[in-house]
């Protein structure tokens, strides 16, 4: 599934439809990161090897008192890339299979919560996807002190649509 970087957050929708967050939740909009596919071109760089670490971890559920997974599937998807099934070594519980869940990363300066697919490590590691500058932005303010808890935010999240 390809959508482009940035535009709002539709997976399980039509196309008259997105997800946004209730009246009442911090943030407001959710937005697509890294769904890439091999008919889209990406752009393409190097992000600097702390922040992506700091990604890493939170994937791997480093602290454990964040969890920025969603939506997990049973099975596993391969990369849309180069058809392999990817997976990280986690600092902590060993090697950890990608094509799994979503991620959601909060950004509570721009109220905006980030979707991409787990796979977006691999993206970045093996074919030098370069995420938009907020999401590293965002990535790279989050408070990993705090707790988070994605599934839980997922509570605030509500259907909008356009047109009948
Ligand atoms: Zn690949």
């Amino acid at each position: 599934m390809y959508f482009e970087d940035l535009s709002p957050y539709r997976y399980y929708a039509d196309d008259n439809c997105w997800y946004e967050f209730a009246d009442d939740c911090e943030f407001e909009k959710l937005l697509n990161i890294g769904w890439l596919d091999s008919n889209h071109s990406f752009q393409v760089g190097t992000i600097d090897d702390a922040l992506f670490k700091k990604l890493r971890d939170l994937v791997c559920c480093i602290p454990k008192r964040i969890n920025i997974h969603f939506a997990r599937i049973r099975g596993q998807r391969p990369c849309k890339l180069c058809k392999a099934y990817a997976k990280i070594r986690c600092k902590i519980g060993g090697m950890r299979h990608l094509g799994c869940t979503e991620l959601r990363i909060p950004s509570r300066e721009q109220k905006v919560v980030f979707t991409s697919p787990d796979m977006i490590l691999h993206y970045i590691e093996e074919h030098s996807y370069l995420p938009p500058v907020e999401f590293l932005d965002a990535l790279r303010n989050f408070d990993t002190s705090q707790p988070f808890d994605a599934e839980e935010l997922g509570k605030n999240i509500i259907e909008r649509r356009v047109g009948p």
